[in-house]
């Protein structure tokens, strides 16, 4: 939904019993951007014509110049150009009706199904969605229907015993899915551009010594010692950092960042992080989410868990719930469990678009 952020706001209607799936899906397609903040969800009616009334009347404070647009949910493949062609002809005409004309030969039949007659397709045309008017046009045409009890199958309908409407020429792509063949049709047509999910993992360890700053997780942390290394030896985040990359099948953060590259002696690893999410965006990958578990038998991470998950869900552009940070010690058992050095395991989940 790429257009919503072009939208002032959105009102999605559905049937009762369906609105909270239809915010879950919305919230699911939010990480991927543009979708607007304001999303109004109101429960319809019996028929189209009684759900878009229940849509206009959440309306009711904006202005009556306001072009408004209804769109069947059932059209997923509309296109930004159309939208716009539609929502350039309401400001100029009133109105902008997405439509297609016939091509294929129209026949009418008798109820045994025969066909009686071969009906000229001249000037025929297939309504589509989105049906773009001014917002005071189509509140007088739902008003007029509801008080003349005029049932129509769409909005231009409605309008039409108002006034004509001006027909925008529509997309074959725009197609309405409507029955099983058509699922298929689509997902034929989506082929390699469905989004796909990646999760990746990560894992790092670096030795505690005397004389270091202790970075973790991009927060300096108060230490006798510090964690040793080429950079500034975060182990969250360059857990983090392979998690992420190794979910995108880009090359690891020892090839990316190698310790004999001297620009980056003593580097703040947030750095690594933040081109690591430059690389993801660049390649289409969006992070839906990280998450990681440091393993120090001291000092105490858990005061400096909320500003870690700052620093990384800033580093990454996502909100701080998607980052997860959680500690343990290693019971005593091994090199890690002695105190030795702080260990990090990470997992990553992407989503995107194959390119
Ligand atoms: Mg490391």
């Amino acid at each position: 939904m790429p257009f919503l952020n072009a939208a002032d706001s959105l009102t999605i209607i559905g049937q009762p019993g369906d609105l909270e799936e239809c915010r879950k899906a919305v919230e699911l397609l939010r990480p991927l951007g543009g979708v607007t903040e304001r999303i109004r969800y109101v429960a319809g009616g019996a028929s189209r014509q009684d759900s878009v009334r229940c849509g206009l009347q959440s309306l009711a404070d904006a202005p009556g110049d306001a072009v408004v647009l209804v769109h069947d949910a059932a059209r997923p493949f509309v296109s930004v150009d159309l939208i716009e062609r539609c929502i350039a002809s309401a400001v100029e005409y009133g109105s902008g009706v997405a439509a297609v004309p016939v091509h294929d030969t129209i026949r009418r039949a008798d109820e045994n199904d025969v066909p009686v007659q071969t009906v000229d397709r001249t000037g025929l045309w297939a309504m589509q969605t989105p049906q773009a008017f001014r917002l005071d046009l189509l509140r007088r045409a739902s008003d007029r229907a509801e008080q003349t009890g005029f049932q129509g199958t769409d909005e231009a309908s409605l309008v039409e015993q108002l006034q004509g409407v001006r027909l925008v020429k529509g997309d074959r792509e725009n197609i309405k899915i409507t029955t099983s063949d058509d699922l298929r049709f689509a997902e034929q047509w989506l082929g390699g551009r469905m989004p796909e999910m990646r999760v990746g993992c990560g894992y790092d360890i670096h030795r505690l010594v005397e004389g270091r700053d202790l970075w973790l997780g991009g927060v300096k942390i108060p230490y006798d010692r510090g964690l040793d290394g080429h950079s500034d030896a975060d182990v969250a985040l360059h857990a983090i950092c392979d998690a992420l990359l190794g979910a995108a099948g880009m090359p690891d953060i020892g090839q990316l960042y190698p310790n004999t590259d001297e620009s980056i002696t003593g580097a703040s690893s947030i750095g690594f992080l933040m081109d690591v999410a430059d690389r993801l965006a660049s390649a289409g990958w969006t992070v839906m989410n990280v998450d990681c578990t440091l393993i120090a038998e001291r000092p105490k991470i858990g005061p400096y868990v909320s500003r870690m998950r700052e620093k990384i869900s800033y580093a990454l552009k996502i909100e701080p719930a998607r980052v997860g940070i959680k500690a343990t010690t290693n019971e005593g058992l091994d090199d890690t469990g002695a105190g030795a050095g702080i260990a990090c395991h990470a997992a990553a989940c992407l989503i995107g678009c194959r390119r």
